[in-house]
């Protein structure tokens, strides 16, 4: 087992202060593990594969509160919307009005962040700012009852460049909050800025993370 308890506490401690919740990035890793982090006091764990997710769902405790952090395509939420937790990749609004469908099929409501496009690099997934405010403005979106959009996810450049990293997170910062006043003035839930990895969360939270994804310094790498 590879599992790092002191990282954990040193982590869970720092992330305390700055009143970010964090999530254990647990894809690849055996159910052992994220039960190991479980009996330290871990609830929020992260998975990137929906038949992974779904299958350590099944084999560890109840109350873990399960976020999707990978690309999510249409046809899989069903397996997903009966208990996830958050589902953070969401960059489409086809992909939301299936959410919704089948919160309302399962007669729950599903909360989901909407994915930025703010890194350099062309092969992340996102939206960019109009297409961010596009879908925002779109009547079907606001009238939806059981997708329930919480705030918004982006991931920076990967790159040794601080500067580049921190105007990043920075950018989406500033998007965040025009966002909520423009869209979510009224509604408290928005309220969820999801940043920050192994390498750049300190950045992140520099920045005004209030979300942390966090694997490999909890797990060790992933081969
Ligand atoms: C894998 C992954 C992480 C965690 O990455 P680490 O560098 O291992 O902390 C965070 N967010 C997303 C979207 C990921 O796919």
């Amino acid at each position: 087992m590879s599992i790092d308890i002191s990282a954990y506490a040193a982590l869970s401690q720092s992330l305390q202060a700055s009143q970010a919740t964090l999530v254990a990035v647990s894809k690849t890793k055996p159910v052992e593990d994220i039960q190991a982090l479980y009996d330290a006091g871990q609830r929020d764990f992260g998975e990137n594969y929906v038949q992974e997710l779904v299958d350590k769902q099944a084999r560890l405790p109840e109350d873990i509160r399960w976020h999707f952090i990978g690309h999510l395509q249409s046809n899989k939420v069903k397996y997903l919307a009966p208990f996830v937790h958050l589902i953070h990749g969401v960059d489409s609004g086809k992909l939301l009005q299936t959410i919704d469908k089948q919160g309302a099929a399962k007669n729950r409501v599903i909360r989901v962040l909407l994915q930025v496009h703010i890194a350099r690099e062309e092969t992340k997934f996102g939206l960019d700012a109009d297409e961010l405010t596009a879908l925002l403005q779109d009547p079907a979106v606001a009238g939806m009852q059981h997708a329930r959009i919480c705030g918004l996810m982006g991931m920076a450049s990967f790159s040794d460049d601080e500067s580049l990293v921190r105007a990043e997170f920075r950018q989406l910062r500033q998007l965040f909050d025009t966002v909520k006043a423009r869209f979510f003035a009224q509604d408290p839930q928005f309220d969820t800025l999801s940043m920050g990895m192994s390498g750049d969360y300190r950045i992140a939270l520099e920045e005004g993370s209030n979300m942390v994804r966090i694997g490999s310094l909890l797990f060790g790498a992933r081969s």
